[in-house]
């Protein structure tokens, strides 16, 4: 099978003709049909993340079907659609499984990153961790299988970032929540948001005006450069951008008692700061990986708003293009690796 593969972190994928695995007890056979481009991926490649099982196919936003089953595989059936994310697996004994916090079981492990990920035409994924994801509009499910990738992580920890975020603050009709960074995620997050009825803020590299117009496209309040005072304070600040010196900046533009999360798996060191822009109980917190739960939750929802992806394509062989043109800020929304040419509607 065709996949690009990762053997040295700061080096480019390479592309390889590789056996089709064959599928253990409790995990699926995926054929690909597209993978959304996470900045994790850039992380992995270029080094930034410590722990990468090489050679690597790295991916985690898989959409593909079933198309074989190992032994013990109850659901999902060969031919249905599922989606595979970061969370590839957990250790299902630890405390953290015990409570429904899989996302920080130390004995999990994630796909593209210990597990070889959607770069290919196929992939293995443990049944109990790939979501189903149904047909298209009338089924319940997202549109197309290119749309559908971006969901699967942008999306999801943009939920998660979201839904623990909102927790952290006294329940509230509208919210005004800062988004730091407008990619992938912020573009759904911003969707979700508004239609749970919050105002969305859009804060963007200085001079990005490209990033500022999509931001207020999606329907954003408005679209600042990153370090402008908005022009009411926060309630909230999701920062999804890799940046630390955005931590600051969003605390002193959060209200008192307001919530900065950083939604990224990696950030610069972040500056010290006065302990006066902590002060009046704002609250600073990360948010990693997700749980199954999110994940159920958000595809269920994402139709219902619907959440619109704006993607870019590129052929599985470009990878290398789609990960500099990431790093670069050339598109607007999310890069999507075309595998296998996607039925519209399936
Ligand atoms: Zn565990
Ligand atoms: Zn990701």
């Amino acid at each position: 099978m065709r996949a690009m593969v990762l053997h040295t972190p700061g080096q480019p994928l390479r592309p390889a003709d590789l056996p089709v695995p064959t599928p253990g007890p409790g995990q699926v056979l995926v054929k690909v049909a597209a993978c959304g481009i996470c900045r994790t991926d850039l992380h992995v490649v270029d080094g930034e993340l410590a722990e990468p099982r090489l050679p690597l196919v790295p991916g985690h936003q898989v959409v593909g079907r079933v198309a074989a089953r190992g032994p013990g595989v109850g659901a999902p059936t060969v031919g249905e659609r599922v989606g595979i994310p970061w969370l590839g697996g957990s250790c299902g004994a630890c405390g953290y499984c015990a409570e429904g916090r899989e996302n920080l079981c130390e004995g999990a492990v994630y796909t593209g990153y210990q597990r070889d990920g959607g770069f290919a035409e196929y992939c293995l994924a443990d049944a109990r961790f790939a979501f189903p994801l149904p047909p298209g509009p009338g089924g319940g499910g997202p549109a197309d299988d290119l749309q559908a990738a971006p969901l699967l992580c942008a999306g999801l920890i943009g939920y998660r970032a979201w839904r623990l975020t909102l927790a952290a603050l006294p329940p509230r009709a509208a919210c005004d929540v800062g988004l730091y960074g407008f990619g992938a995620a912020a573009h759904i997050l911003c969707q979700v948001a508004r239609h749970a009825g919050h105002r969305v803020h859009a804060f963007v590299k200085p001079g990005d005006d490209r990033a500022a117009a999509f931001a207020l496209s999606l329907g954003a309040a408005s679209a600042l450069p990153a370090g402008a005072t908005p022009d009411r304070p926060l309630d909230a600040a999701i920062i999804f951008a890799p940046v630390g010196a955005l931590v600051p900046v969003a605390l002193r533009a959060v209200a008192r008692g307001g919530v900065v999360t950083c939604a990224g798996i990696h950030m610069s060191d972040i500056p010290s700061f006065p302990y006066a822009d902590l002060w009046h109980e704002r609250q600073l917190r990360s948010v990693a990986n997700l749980t199954r739960r999110d994940g159920e939750e958000f595809l269920a929802l994402a139709p219902r708003v619907p959440v619109r992806t704006t993607v870019t394509p590129y052929p599985l062989e470009r990878a290398n293009e789609a990960l500099d043109d990431l790093r670069e800020g050339r598109f607007e929304g999310a890069a999507v690796l075309v595998v296998d040419p996607p039925a519209a509607g399936a």
